[in-house]
């Protein structure tokens, strides 16, 4: 498996607990190392575009409220297999769900403040990178 790279954030509830360093604890643990970082008070314009695959939904308004309640960190990560490597280490979306030494496991709060964003897939990854980070800020 090549290099791969995906984009992850930690999301309000996590930035506002001080958990920053404990969630890339974590990250570095599971042998993934954080090539672009940067904390970012998202507006309510990103965050609707960010999860626009989720607009019909019912908690899509909550979704955007909580994304943009607080500060956010966004981050490149970079390892072998990285993008589902990262899924591992997040846990389940519903914490009750996660795995014991999961991200969402150890901080979760609820299905929706679940502390960490990481993309599904390669096409994904490529585009949620390219929304919040040019070619020059990802330093692998
Ligand atoms: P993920 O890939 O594990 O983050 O999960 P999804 O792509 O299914 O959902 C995206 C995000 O929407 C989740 O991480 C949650 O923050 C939020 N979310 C998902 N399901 C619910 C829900 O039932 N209620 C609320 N309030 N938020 C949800």
């Amino acid at each position: 498996m090549a290099l791969q790279r995906t984009f992850s954030i930690i999301k309000p509830d996590a930035t506002e607990r001080n958990l920053t360093g404990a969630v890339n604890a974590k990250i570095e643990e599971a042998g993934l190392r954080i090539v672009a970082q940067k904390r970012i008070q998202m507006t309510r314009g990103q965050a609707e575009t960010f999860y626009a695959v989720h607009k019909e939904r019912p908690f899509f308004g909550e979704l955007v409220d909580f994304m943009i309640s607080a500060p956010v960190v966004v981050q490149v990560l970079e390892g072998e297999d990285a993008i589902a490597k990262y899924r591992d280490v997040m846990g389940a979306t519903n914490p009750e769900q996660a795995a014991e030494g999961t991200i969402r496991k150890a901080f979760a709060k609820s299905i929706g403040e679940n502390s960490v964003h990481g993309s599904d897939a390669p096409e994904t990854a490529a585009i949620e990178i390219a929304q919040f980070f040019s070619g020059n800020e990802i330093v692998g």
